[in-house]
Parts: structure tokens; sequence; C-alpha cells
């Protein structure tokens, strides 16, 4: 990308060398993410054009730079979002390095990205591979799967609880499969009826397409509401229709970047002690866990892969809502 809303084209360039402490991945697959459609229309003031975009990276160690012990050439590793943090702040000493407002940099946003052949990493920032997963299949669990997960964590979900999940997409899929292998019960609020059978499929008990008022009163219906709603859709207007109806002491968490406001009476918050949270990808204990997860549940997203050459009609069909499932641009 050359610039916002500039042309997305594939283009020869030199092979980048490793320096001090960074590793250079051969890049196997990198999953499309729809942050990658906001970086081309601009909604990341703080991006570094030209770019090149992509963070759900999986690939192999090509080559290592001085000073790097691990990872060693041939290791399969991945890059999430946060590309390397301040390493000193409050945030990252906490092991909350995602949090860092200090020096944050983002993968496929202010440094190159997966989106090619190969790409620079640093080395504490990238995330073994389990075997278990193919590259393709561990890709978008790079940024959605570790999205998903991480809302589930930081909404302090426990067993048995009852989790809705707005949304159907790429986010929403894969919410279904974590929240199904961390032992919740699911619904899936969707705005298109015809998603009903490909939730029940992942595993959903419950599908409501509701908007409005019967939105959260379907879900008040729901054995007194849902302990978590994990809001993947894109839109302002359901999250506002779904929150109030959270269970007691039950939390929204807001994933999916909407334009617009969310709106929320006070008093909906007040007594029963709702909770309205947002929560960015992750760090780096988190993309571990939710990688080791996967593999231990059999998580697999649902993909299309494609080759890198289509990146470019791959954005168009995102942004004209063309897609269903998770793209992978097959690579190498
Ligand atoms: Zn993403
Ligand atoms: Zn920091």
């Amino acid at each position: 990308m050359k610039e916002q809303n500039g042309e997305v084209a594939v283009e020869e360039r030199e092979r980048p060398v490793p320096g001090m402490g960074q590793v250079l991945i051969r890049v196997h697959a990198c999953g499309v993410c729809h942050s990658d459609l906001g970086l081309l229309q601009g909604g990341f003031p703080f991006a570094q054009f030209p770019i090149v975009p992509g963070h759900e990276v999986a690939g192999t160690v090509e080559e290592v730079g001085e000073g790097v012990e691990w990872p060693q050439t041939g290791d399969r590793v991945g890059m999430p979002w946060l590309y390397s943090s301040c390493g000193h702040c409050e945030q990252c000493t906490r092991g909350e390095e995602v949090l860092c407002q200090v020096a944050p940099q983002v993968t496929g946003i202010t440094q190159d990205g997966g989106y090619a052949e190969f790409m620079l990493a640093p080395a504490a920032y990238v995330a073994p591979i389990p075997d278990a997963l193919d590259f393709a299949d561990a890709a978008p669990l790079m940024c959605a799967g570790l999205t998903v997960y991480n809302g589930l964590k930081n909404a302090r979900f426990e067993p048995g609880q009852r989790v809705a999940i707005i949304g159907l997409g790429g986010l929403g899929h894969l919410g279904v499969l974590y929240a199904r292998a961390m032992g919740a019960r699911v619904a899936v609020l969707s705005s298109s009826p015809d998603k009903e059978d490909e939730a029940k499929n992942l595993g959903a008990e419950q599908f409501i397409s509701e908007s409005g008022a019967a939105l959260s009163e379907a879900l008040l219906d729901w054995e007194g509401g849902a302990n978590v709603i994990l809001a993947t859709a894109p839109s302002s207007e359901s999250m506002t229709d779904a929150l109030p109806g959270l269970a007691p002491d039950g939390t929204l968490v807001v994933l999916g970047a909407a334009a617009g406001e969310i709106s929320v009476s006070p008093m909906d918050l007040i007594g029963a002690r709702r909770h309205l949270i947002g929560s960015p990808s992750g760090s780096r204990k988190d993309i571990r866990d939710a990688l080791n997860l996967a593999a231990a549940h059999n998580i697999r997203p649902r993909i299309t892969r494609r080759p890198l050459e289509e990146a470019a009609d791959v954005l168009d069909e995102m942004n004209e809502r063309r897609l269903r499932g998770r793209v992978v641009l097959n690579i190498g």
C-alpha cells in the first residue's frame, strides 16, 4: 500500500537482512484482517505509508540477526498485531505490553508486515507455532483468534457461562470456536437469518436475529441474559441493542471497530452492575496461550486460501462484504 486509499500492488524488493535482535521470517501464510481494509481506508492515523500490510503472519525463520538466541533458523513462528513495545513502562513491565502507550509498533501498520515473501521481526516478539497447527490455520489465530480469546479472558469469563457473540464473520466464527473450547454455552446474534445453520454447526445453542429492544429481550430470555457479549461485528447499533441483554455482572466486550457511538442508559449499567469494556488483540503471553488452546482443542478457522497476488481483490471483496470466514494469503 503506497498511501491511504491508494493502489494495492505487488512489487519486487530486495530480501531484507535481519539486524541486531531481529529475525527474517519466510512467510507461508498471512491472514487478511478487517483492520487491513481499515488501514487502506485511513482508519489508522499513525500508519507509516508506504507499508506492507498483514499482522496475521505464519512462517519459518529463514535467518537470524546478531545476538538472537531464540528462535533459530527453521523454527515455525508467527507475528501478531503487536510488533514491539517500549519494554520499560508500567504496562510493559506488568506483562501487558499490548497496552504500551510509550513506543508501540504495529505489524503491517507502522512496520512492514506479512503480505510478503519475507519480513523482518524482533526476535523477542515472535510467537512459536505449535506443531499441531499448519501455517494457514495458525495465521488467522495471530489476530482474530487472539482477539476473541483475550476478549473472553478480559471479561473474566468462566467455564459454563453464557457467551453471546455479535456477528459471525472472520472474527465472530472464531469467537464461537474459542468460547466453545473454553467451556462456554454460546448464542450467536446476527442480522443475517441465513447464518443460523452455520452458527449451530460451529456449536452455538441459540441463534438470535432480532434487533432493537427485541434483541436484548431475547438475550434476557436466555436464562437471565448473557454473562459475556463479544461484539465482533463493526456495528455500534447492535452493541447498543445487546447491552441491556447482559446478565447481572455481565460484560460486553467491544472488539469490532465500529463507526458511530454506543449508547447506554446509566441505569442499565448500575442496577445489574453491567460492564462495558474494549479489548485489543493481546500481549506475548496471550498469543502463546491462544495458539496452545487452539492446538489442544483442535480449533480450525474457516479459511479460504488465495494467492498473494489477489490481495487487492480480497480487500475489495471485504469492502463489499462479500467474504465469508477468513481469507488467508498463501505465500511461498
Ligand atoms: Zn487484525
Ligand atoms: Zn511500554
